[in-house]
């Protein structure tokens, strides 16, 4: 039988997944590998006409319909937005995170990225996945894994990193798709984001950078990511859609 993965995308806020990955997380899917979203924050600070306790309600909804669309099982960690921090609970979290979902491939926020609730969740997700294969660390709830997951970095935010990303994924035909879950957040694309970061359109900024990735990997969208550099990150097959296995990846 042709080995499936698993896949955990964890990311900071509700709409994250749909601007940086989807494309990448839907070919996944149909693919036939199970695929996990983990959002860190209930994204209670994204309006500036509901209340937090309303808006968190509303991007409950929101974040279920886009990973409906994904095809991905969505997973809420309950952290309010700008709270997330490098501490030692939080990394206990991401733990237990990895320990539950079991992954093979973690998707994850650059920890370089512009905002402290991403670049956080980037480092401590790869700082956990290192870790939840080890046994003894006190206050966890579930069991080690038996491997080290490997771990890529999505798009920085405005594309501004300067590290050259070294994966692409082509998601040409996966891209009305991300489209459609990234519309899902409708709470998102009224006059918020333009009041809070001036762009009006993020549709045409997700296209921007589906076409900019595109035409550096030879086709019309892609997204792309960057391995984290480190021992023991790396997997000599393709772990990245279209997932390709060597020879010997059974048994690794
Ligand atoms: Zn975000």
């Amino acid at each position: 039988m042709e080995r499936k993965l698993t896949v955990l995308c964890a990311t900071a806020h509700p709409d994250d997944v749909e601007v940086f990955c989807a494309g990448t997380l839907i070919r996944y899917v149909k693919e036939g590998h199970k695929v996990f979203m983990a959002i860190a924050a209930t994204g209670n600070v994204g309006s500036k006409i509901h209340t937090g306790v309303e808006i968190e309600a509303i991007r409950a909804v929101e974040a279920q319909r886009g990973a409906d669309v994904i095809g991905a099982e969505l997973i809420m960690m309950g952290y309010k937005d700008g709270e997330i921090w490098q501490d030692n609970p939080t990394w206990k979290a991401y733990v237990d995170l990895i320990r539950r979902t079991n992954p093979d491939v973690i998707i994850t926020l650059d920890r370089d990225d512009y905002v402290h609730d991403h670049s956080n969740v980037g480092e401590m997700v790869y700082r956990a996945a290192i870790w939840a294969s080890v046994a003894n660390i006190p206050e966890t709830k579930y069991e080690p894994i038996d491997h080290i997951p490997t771990v890529f970095y999505c798009e920085t935010t405005g594309t501004y990193h300067l590290a050259p990303m070294d994966h692409y994924v082509d998601i040409t035909e996966e891209y009305e798709q991300k489209l459609k879950a990234f519309k899902q957040h409708k709470s998102q694309h009224g006059d918020f984001l333009e009041k809070q970061f001036g762009i009006k359109d993020w549709f045409e900024y997700v296209e921007v950078v589906s076409k900019l990735r595109g035409f550096q990997c030879g086709c019309k969208y892609a997204e792309a990511f960057r391995v984290v550099q480190t021992w023991p990150n790396h997997k000599a097959y393709r772990l990245l859609p279209p997932v390709q296995f060597s020879k010997n990846s059974e048994k690794d």
